[in-house]
């Protein structure tokens, strides 16, 4: 999953892919111009779980 941070309205949008356009569903800020954050950290969890 990845998320961006709306600096207009300061809600996070999330969305499974990095393509297309990002706009905010909260306020409709075009957010093209903001760093992508990735939100990976359940997946591990699940994998380590598999594994045991
Ligand atoms: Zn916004």
């Amino acid at each position: 999953m990845y998320r961006i941070h709306c600096p207009n309205c300061n809600h996070y949008n999330y969305s499974a892919s990095r393509a297309g356009k990002w706009l905010c569903c909260y306020c409709g800020k075009d957010l093209a111009n903001e760093k992508v954050e990735t939100t990976t950290e359940t997946n591990k969890d699940n994998k380590r779980e598999k594994l045991a």
